[in-house]
């Protein structure tokens, strides 16, 4: 293509040969894990920092390098737990990296820790495990997986294990068990959020391996850059937003990026992230969606009162049995959280607390996925 001269480099898996403006966190991690040099178990990690501030890139990165110098000393394992999301797939994750193999299903997670202990008194002394996104299988599953990793090295005769957990949501560390939050956060890091000069940075690095050489210019990389610092800056979101303008320049059968290009991109992008959200809400999230979408065509925001009345009238007139509003009242807090709508707390009442609900995404965009994912609201 006139674009692209190797696309995946700006897929979110690449991870460049420097990484700008994270030389303190580097160092950082750097030091705790220099026992490794001499064959030590270094101490346990906690990373925190939102999403796209390069916490895995940074840690891949780190280990990778570390591990060109030490082989002999130490192994890593890498797990996401966002897609291995019980303990028995990171169990057996684990133990597929150290060449053991595990049926899918069918053992105690208690015979695959067992068979983990067992495995790891024959490799090398340190085995490093990363649990990444580790908030995603905690909330489901609980600690108790944690808690055994922290304590395995009593069982360990020559080898010991070390572990490095990372996460988006800080909050998540005080839902666990004390003994697990000192121990994994013997050393923790936190990762702030890019800036638009860092994202600049970052994604002029990037488009110089990814793109043709004439296929970009500084404002559309300075346009990329101030929408991902808006995003709460997320370098992901900036590679993203300079990958899906490029797909549709190149699409178009241009040589070169515009900024109009960018605008399509941050539409397109919002659309998906809308799309899928949508896709996984139940019914009566989308419902008090849609209440929530007819009574914003009259007011600029709405109280939560006004939404349950909007949603009982709906679901009325759709002949659908209606939830409480206790009910509806955590429906809107989930929405705020994935970033649908917005609810701004006005009043801490006695009989609770009143909020302004107003929408996050456009509304168009919202419509168009709620009447494609779901037919019963699509009949209305
Ligand atoms: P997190 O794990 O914090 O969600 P990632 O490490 O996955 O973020 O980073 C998201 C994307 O941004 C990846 O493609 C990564 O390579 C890139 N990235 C993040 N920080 C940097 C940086 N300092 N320099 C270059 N690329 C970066």
């Amino acid at each position: 293509g006139k674009i692209f001269r190797a696309r995946e480099l700006l897929l979110p898996d690449y991870v460049p040969e420097t990484l700008p403006h994270r030389e303190n966190q580097i160092r950082k991690i750097v030091e705790i894990l220099a026992p490794l040099a001499r064959s030590e178990k270094p101490s346990n990690i906690f990373i925190y920092g939102l999403t796209g501030t390069g916490k895995t890139a940074v840690t891949k990165f780190v280990l990778k390098n570390l591990y060109k110098r030490f082989s002999s000393n130490f192994i890593y394992i890498y797990v996401n737990t966002r897609q291995s999301d019980t303990p028995y797939r990171i169990l057996a994750d684990i133990l597929e990296s150290l060449n053991s193999k595990v049926p899918f299903t069918g053992l105690s997670t208690a015979e695959l820790f067992r068979r983990l202990i067992r495995k790891l008194n024959e490799v090398n002394p340190i085995v490093i495990i990363v649990l990444d996104e580790i908030d995603a299988m905690v909330k489901k599953h609980g600690d108790d997986i944690l808690y055994r990793f922290t304590r395995a090295n009593n069982e360990l005769n020559k080898s010991k294990i070390s572990l490095i957990g990372i996460t988006n949501d800080v909050k998540f560390v005080e839902t666990l068990d004390p003994r697990v939050k000192s121990s994994l956060g013997e050393e923790e890091i936190v990762f702030p959020p890019y800036n638009a000069e860092e994202l600049e940075d970052i994604l002029k690095q990037r488009a110089k391996l990814a793109l043709n050489e004439n296929a970009i210019k500084d404002d559309v990389i300075k346009l990329c850059a101030a929408l991902a610092a808006r995003d709460h800056g997320d370098a992901r979101r900036a590679l993203d937003l300079l990958r899906v303008a490029g797909e549709i320049a190149e699409r178009e059968g241009k040589d070169q990026i515009t900024t109009s290009d960018v605008e399509k991109a941050r539409v397109e992008i919002e659309r998906d992230r809308v799309y899928e959200i949508l896709s996984t809400l139940p019914f009566h999230s989308k419902l008090v969606l849609i209440a929530i979408l007819k009574g914003l065509r009259d007011k600029s925001t709405l109280t939560t009162g006004e939404v349950y009345e909007a949603y009982l009238k709906l679901a009325n007139k759709m002949g659908v049995e209606s939830v409480t509003q206790r009910r509806v009242s955590d429906i809107l807090n989930e929405l705020d959280m994935v970033g649908i709508i917005t609810a701004k707390v006005v009043n801490r009442g006695r009989y609770g607390k009143t909020k302004e609900i107003s929408l996050a995404v456009s509304e168009d965009i919202i419509l168009k996925a709620i009447v494609e994912s779901d037919e019963r609201i699509a009949s209305m």
